[in-house]
C-alpha cells in the first residue's frame, strides 16, 4: 500500500486567546495540495482570525501548524509568506494608478520593488504567465486601463489574479465575494475552481449562494469552533448548522 501524501497545510488544536475571549478553540483543519476548502460561519466565528493565525498574523496560544511538513506556528508572517501562502484580503487592495497588467506583474516580481519590477524587463515567460492569469480572472480586454478604473467585481478579481502571480502552493481568500452581486459572485466561483490544478485554495465566505457554487469540502466555523464540515449537502441538510444561520437571520 502506498503511503498517504503528506498533506500541504496541517493545523492542529489550534487556540486563539485574546485577553481571555477565545476567538478559536481547539481548531484542526487539513488541507492537501491542490484542494479547495471552504470556511463558512456567522460574522464574528473566527474566520478572519484562522486566516490570520495560518499567515503568522496572530499567534495562537496553543496548537500547531505545520506546511510542507515544516512546522510554521512561530515563524513571521515575511517567512510564511515566502515559504508559499498567500493571502487575500477583505478590502481590495490594488494599486489604482497602474494598469492591470502592471498590478499583476507588480505582484508576480515580489521580490522586487515596484518601480524596479516595472522599469526592467520581464522575461517572456514570466510575460506569458501574467497573460495566462489575465485571461483566468477575465480581465484580458482591460489589461491596459488603470485599476483605479475597474468596476468593483473586477477590483477582486484582479485581487485574486495578483494572489495568484505569486505562485504560492497556499492561497487564502477572504470573503473574495463582499460586496457582488449575484452574477459576479457566480462567476467568481468559476473562477476559483480554474485555479485548483495549480493551487490549493481556502475560500471564506458567509454567501450560502457562493458556497453552494463553489460546491466543494466545507468547514463550519461557530463562535471560535467547528460545528460540521462535509459536502455542501451535508452542511445544508444539518438542523445546527441552520440553526447558527437561522438564528443570526433572525437578529
Ligand atoms: P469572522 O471573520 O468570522 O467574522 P473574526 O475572526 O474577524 O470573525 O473575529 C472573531 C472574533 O474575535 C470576533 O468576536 C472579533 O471581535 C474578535 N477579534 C478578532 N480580532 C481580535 C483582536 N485582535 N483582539 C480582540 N478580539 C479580536
Ligand atoms: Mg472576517
Amino acid at each position: 500500500m502506498s503511503a498517504m501524501p503528506p498533506p500541504l497545510l496541517k493545523m492542529e488544536n489550534v487556540t486563539v486567546d485574546f485577553d481571555g475571549f477565545k476567538a478559536l478553540t481547539n481548531v484542526s483543519i487539513g488541507l492537501a495540495p491542490c484542494a479547495l476548502r471552504i470556511l463558512i460561519g456567522p460574522n464574528g466565528a473566527g474566520k478572519s482570525t484562522l486566516c490570520d493565525t495560518i499567515i503568522g498574523r496572530v499567534r495562537p496560544t496553543s496548537g500547531k501548524i505545520w506546511f510542507k511538513e515544516d512546522l510554521i506556528t512561530s515563524l513571521p508572517e515575511q517567512e510564511i509568506v515566502r515559504r508559499g501562502i498567500c493571502r487575500k484580503f477583505q478590502t481590495p487592495g490594488v494599486l489604482p494608478a497602474l494598469t492591470v497588467m502592471e498590478n499583476l506583474l507588480v505582484s508576480a516580481r515580489k521580490n522586487r520593488a515596484w518601480w524596479h519590477a516595472l522599469t526592467t524587463r520581464v522575461p517572456p515567460a514570466e510575460m506569458r504567465r501574467a497573460e495566462e492569469i489575465l485571461e483566468i480572472v477575465g480581465l484580458t480586454d482591460r489589461r491596459d486601463v488603470p485599476a483605479a478604473s475597474l468596476a468593483h467585481g473586477e477590483k477582486q478579481w484582479l485581487e485574486i489574479g495578483m494572489v495568484v502571480a505569486t505562485d504560492a502552493d497556499l492561497l487564502l481568500l477572504d470573503e473574495p465575494t463582499a460586496g457582488m452581486g449575484p452574477q459576479d459572485t457566480q462567476r467568481t466561483a468559476e473562477l476559483i475552481h480554474s485555479l485548483i490544478d495549480r493551487h490549493a485554495v481556502l475560500v471564506i465566505d458567509h454567501d450560502m449562494s457562493f458556497v453552494e457554487a463553489l460546491n466543494g469540502y466545507t468547514t463550519v466555523l461557530h463562535q471560535g469552533q467547528i460545528l460540521k464540515e462535509g459536502s455542501v449537502a451535508d452542511i445544508r441538510a444539518d438542523a445546527q448548522v441552520e440553526a447558527v444561520y437561522l438564528g443570526r437571520a433572525k437578529e
